[in-house]
């Protein structure tokens, strides 16, 4: 234990900026310490693995949450000017999707427009995004947000309901990727969306609307 205290005092000397008194309490550490050696105890182990987990998880979930942040603006963004883009042929082209112009009803065309613009939103938020190991979150995040306090989430208007543009943005994002990251990825949407549920964001007739077999691995 000692050693360690030592570690982090030659650390402090040999680094030009020393940050660790910010992130931990010399005073603290040396009496952890003292007291350890008395009643052979490991609190000062303890108090140094939650000094840095803590800051290192912060700076994990902080990394995470500005990312789908970042991705899901991105993904509204270009949903948007994906209605333009997709009426065009040689973009489609290149984006290899099929311009709503090609369905015959107004209905059709109306759909496959918002299809589109959702795919253009999720090419252009993955490329935001730039790892492709990464579940990208950002629209799966936009189409929960648009559902919350939303009836009919199961029914298709003239725009995709809110369940197919759900599953399609789910699909996605599982595309491509590691079986055993998909369930993790699954598990975690599951534990979200029961919450947001079980705090009444849904109507009744609504309830479960989220689980799906996207994904899964038999
Ligand atoms: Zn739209």
């Amino acid at each position: 234990m000692v050693w360690l205290y030592t570690v982090v005092l030659l650390l402090e000397d040999i680094t030009s900026v020393a940050d660790f008194r910010d992130i931990v309490s010399l005073n603290t550490l040396k009496n952890k310490f003292l007291k350890d050696i008395k009643n052979d105890t490991d609190e000062g182990a303890a108090y140094l693995q939650e000094c840095f987990l803590s800051l290192d998880t912060k700076k994990a979930l902080n990394t995470f949450v500005i990312t789908f942040y970042e991705s899901a603006l991105v993904f509204i963004m270009m949903h948007e000017i994906g209605h333009i883009l997709e009426l065009d042929d040689q973009t489609c082209e290149e984006l290899n999707i099929i311009s709503s112009q090609s369905e015959v009803s107004l209905q059709e065309k109306k759909i496959k427009a918002e299809e589109n613009a959702d795919l253009i939103g999720h090419i252009y938020s993955n490329e935001y995004v730039g790892e492709p190991n990464f579940f990208n979150m950002g629209p799966i995040l936009v189409v929960l947000a648009i559902s919350i306090n939303r009836s009919a989430i199961q029914i298709q208007t003239d725009h995709p309901s809110i369940k197919n543009r759900y599953e399609s943005v789910e699909s996605k994002i599982f595309d491509g990727k590691n079986p055993m990251d998909i369930i993790h990825t699954r598990k975690l949407l599951y534990k979200m969306n029961r919450e947001l549920q079980n705090e009444g964001c849904w109507n009744d007739e609504d309830k479960n609307w989220w689980m799906n077999m996207i994904g899964k691995v038999e």
